[in-house]
Formats: C-alpha cells, structure tokens, sequence
C-alpha cells in the first residue's frame, strides 16, 4: 500500500470539511477524488500534503505515519503536491522551473532526471529554454508534473489538472500521467469532471459533504459513478 487514510478529518477553524475520509491507493493505481465545486477535494489534498493539519484521523504513507509531519517532511518521504493553478514561476525557463524540482539532487543528478523528464514528455523538450509564462495552460499542467517527478515521489497529488483546458489538451494530460504510472508514481487525483474521471482512474472515490460516498466504484462501473455524483 502506498497511502492510507483513516478517518481523516480536516477543516479551518470551526467549519469542518473533511469528515471521516478513509481510502487506499496501492501501487501503480490512479485514485481519483471526484467532486463539485467545494465539495473538499483541495482541502483534502492539503491535508495529506501538511498545508493543513488533519483535525482527526491517521495519513500513513508506505507504512510510516506522516499524520504530524511538516510538510517539508512529507515531500522528503515522498508524497507530492501539484496545486490547483499549477504553481509554475512563469519568469524561470522550463529547465529552471525543472531544476527546482530536483533542488535536493545534485546537478549531475538533476541534469539525468531532467533528460528523463524531456523523453517522457518532449514537448517540454522543445521548449525547454522558453519562459514557463509563454507555454499554453496544457503544457504548464505537463511542466508541474514533471516538476513534481524530478524528486521521484511514491505519490503525485494532482489537483483539478485539466481544468480550463480544450478538449485534445484533456487527452494529453491524461497519457501524460499514463506516462507517471509507468515511471513507477502513483497518483491521488482530485478531479471535477465525472467523464475525465472514468476515462483516467482505477478507482473513482465520490466526494460529497465531506464524506466518500459508498456508491464509489471501479472505473467499469461508469454508470453508477455517474448516479453518484449527479445524486
Ligand atoms: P474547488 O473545485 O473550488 O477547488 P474543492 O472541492 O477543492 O473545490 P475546497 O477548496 O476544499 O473545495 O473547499 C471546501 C470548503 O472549504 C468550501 O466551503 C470553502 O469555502 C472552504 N474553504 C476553503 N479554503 C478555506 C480557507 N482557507 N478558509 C476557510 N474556508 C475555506
């Protein structure tokens, strides 16, 4: 098992949002976290990752408890944050914006998990000495993925990657985490778009009130993820 959850509760102050979440991701799965729009998915996501503290429950990751850590401690043990808006440096170069990934690494080593980067997704190859601000919102959504891998986490969190995107950068973004799955990452998705969902997830996991709804499925049973959601 790579993450588990266990009765997670997370909130801000006195308005609680997360109520008693518990779900598993094992290796080499997608699980994706399907919500509406505030339904808790980022505030989740926060949780795992240390931006907020949990109020209840245990996160373990690769069966050490990281409930209490940091979060700079929890990206060391390898679990991964890409935020919703992508948090690029729009002023940094592609391969700069790469290189912070890995900032923890040497530059040998970085210079080696770069070239990785650039032969699992070769159009920031093309564009490695371009300014991150001048890619399209789709090839940033690729660029902080790829961030996110030069440290080669257990596990990718990826918050709403193919919001605002059209349609064939949708199908992009969805083989380029194929391509994270392959390079041995797992990934914990939070997503809004039921159809993205089904078509990229092993396990779709429902969010509503703070709570995942026991209607969740496999990504065979489309059907009842969709009465779920739209219930
Ligand atoms: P979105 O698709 O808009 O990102 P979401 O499912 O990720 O939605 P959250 O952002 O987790 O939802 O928000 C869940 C609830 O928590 C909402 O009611 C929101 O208003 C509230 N919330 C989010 N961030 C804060 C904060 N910093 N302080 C107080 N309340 C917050």
């Amino acid at each position: 098992m790579i993450l588990e959850l266990k009765d997670v509760h997370a909130g801000y102050g006195s308005l609680s949002v997360i109520r008693g979440v518990s779900l598993t991701v094992e290796p080499g799965q997608i699980v994706t976290i399907l919500g509406p729009n505030g339904a808790g998915k980022t505030t989740l996501l926060k949780s795992l990752s240390g931006l907020i503290r949990p109020t209840g429950g245990s996160v373990i990751l690769s069966g050490t408890d990281i409930t209490r850590l940091p979060a700079h401690r929890r990206a060391r043990q390898g679990l991964l944050h890409v935020p919703e808006g992508r948090g690029i440096f729009d002023d940094l170069t592609v391969e700069d914006n790469l290189r912070l990934g890995g900032q923890r690494l040497d530059r040998s080593t970085q210079d080696r998990r770069a070239d990785e980067m650039y032969e699992m997704f070769p159009v920031l190859s093309e564009r490695r000495r371009s300014r991150a601000g001048l890619l399209s919102g789709g090839q940033q959504q690729i660029l902080a993925v790829a961030r996110g891998l030069m440290s080669r986490p257990k596990l990718l969190m990826i918050d709403e990657p193919t919001m605002g995107l059209a349609p064939i950068m949708v199908s992009e973004i969805i083989a380029s985490l194929q391509g994270v799955l392959d390079s041995g990452t797992s990934i914990l998705l939070a997503e809004q778009n039921a159809a993205v969902a089904t078509r990229v997830a092993t396990t779709v996991q429902v969010l509503s009130n703070g709570e995942l709804s026991e209607h969740s499925a496999d990504t065979g049973d489309a059907d009842a993820i969709f009465d779920a959601y739209l219930a």
